[in-house]
């Protein structure tokens, strides 16, 4: 009987201790499904209305905000708050000094206001957004992400309209440092699908460019070209020595179009094609002409060589012009002046061949498979003469093997170089 008190109080002291641990496991296997919970919501709005949800669910509040600093002003606003509506909040800016949020930002401590209406610190403007809202108590923690305060969490008025206390605080603590690591992270996502946004649209401006410089540009250039050595042949030396600058300027002009033309192929691939039926000649004519100016200028001969029976050929035109293209840019370049360049337009049973041949520097034999890579190019970058990016052939071989055809080269060094390219025929029915 004399131990008989001694013994119910420590029962008692014992069941207490155990009905706190078990509010302890529980809490505690909660926090852990919140984590996940957080953690698994991108979606910025979405995580602010989940983070003040389960804040006043577990703290059995009316109502719950979440402040965020904004890095720029430095100021507090109102990233989410129950119980009004989101661009109420947005006007809404808590000012840091001498309010009770800014009070719990500033040093990084909890902050209990049972009585906020009688408190300097609480801020009336925010009341005044809630229809017919007062905040009677107050409980607010920092949302701290590696010792950097990002903002602040409150709940408000408890619902049996007891007083927040310690507990309290603890439960609030642990929510708002998962809160804040998440919302570090939705918003370092949200970051990077912005900046991913405007990457795509500048990529795509990128693209538009490169197609306006080598489709509209191109045709203005070659009036001037054409134009411009007309002129040259027809007029008096003393002129003839200005329409060379002009036509120097404008063959510079052609070589950088023809360069980003190639990139844009670079970069997207040749396999998008519109492929129509047209005759090989016309285009291997048009190109010459293109390209006769330039040869022109080294004094180079130009010679084209077609049969005289139209041979139809379904392909991308555009892409095989690039491919002449880029085999005429190299026998202008790699031929010195004086030289020859020949084109011409060969037919076999079921096939065609198109070949650029020139007098130039011609290419070692052991390169002429290297020189189809991508970059590569004979002379070492470090003591090269030539312009151009290495690229050019490169293309020319994604476009033939795109069309189902072949391209390759023949050299012999200090002689000349011959580069050819064959196509199937469209079977005629
Ligand atoms: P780029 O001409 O811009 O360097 P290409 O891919 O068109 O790039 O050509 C790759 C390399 O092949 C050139 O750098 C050059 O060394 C060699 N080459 C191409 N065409 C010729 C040619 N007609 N005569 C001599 N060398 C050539």
């Amino acid at each position: 009987m004399m131990n008989a008190i001694p013994t119910a109080v420590q029962e008692f002291a014992l069941q207490e201790e155990v009905a706190y641990l078990r509010r302890q496991v529980a809490f505690l296997t909660r926090m852990v499904a919140i984590s996940r919970l957080l953690n698994s919501t991108v979606d910025f709005n979405h995580l602010l209305q989940l983070i003040m949800d389960t804040a006043t669910e577990i703290l059995d509040a009316e109502a719950a905000s979440i402040l965020l600093v904004d890095e720029r002003t430095g100021e507090l606003f109102f990233a989410a708050s129950s119980g009004t509506s989101q661009e109420m909040l947005q006007r809404i800016k808590v000012p840091v000094e001498g309010s009770l949020a800014g009070t719990i930002y500033k040093t990084g401590q909890p902050l209990i206001v049972n009585d906020a209406s009688h408190d300097p610190r609480h801020y009336d403007g925010v009341d005044a957004c809630f229809n017919s809202f007062q905040t009677r108590s107050l409980l607010g923690v920092p949302l701290t992400v590696r010792d950097r305060s990002i903002g602040v969490l409150e709940v408000v008025n408890k619902r049996d309209r007891q007083p927040f206390g310690d507990e309290d605080v603890d439960i609030l603590f642990a929510l708002a440092s998962q809160a804040a690591v998440a919302i570090e992270n939705a918003r370092l996502i949200q970051r990077l699908q912005d900046a991913n946004r405007r990457l795509a649209e500048l990529d795509r401006l990128k693209s538009n460019f490169i197609s306006i410089v080598s489709h509209e540009l191109r045709t203005p250039l070659m009036i001037v070209l054409g134009y411009a050595s007309y002129l040259h042949d027809s007029s008096s030396p003393d002129t003839a020595e200005k329409i060379d600058m002009v036509l120097k300027g404008a063959r510079q002009l052609q070589g950088i179009i023809d360069q980003i033309t190639n990139l844009g192929y670079l970069e997207h691939g040749v396999s998008s094609q519109k492929r129509e039926s047209f005759v090989i000649q016309e285009l291997v004519a048009e190109v010459c002409e293109q390209w006769r100016p330039l040869a022109d200028g080294k004094r180079q001969s130009l010679q084209v060589r077609l049969p005289s029976h139209p041979i139809t050929i379904y392909a991308d035109r555009t892409q095989m012009a690039v491919v002449l293209s880029n085999l005429l840019s190299n026998a202008v370049r790699f031929t010195p002046e004086g030289g020859s360049i020949e084109v011409s337009v060969t037919p076999h049973t079921g096939s065609v061949t198109v070949a650029v041949a020139d007098t130039g520097i011609g290419i070692p034999k052991e390169r002429l498979e290297q020189i189809f890579d991508r970059f590569y190019q004979v002379e070492d970058h470090l003591t090269r003469h030539h312009e151009g990016l290495g690229v050019g052939l490169s293309i020319a071989r994604e476009i033939v093997e795109q069309h189902g055809g072949r391209i390759w080269a023949e050299s012999v060094v200090g002689r000349g170089s011959r580069f050819s390219f064959s196509l199937s025929l469209p079977r005629v029915l």
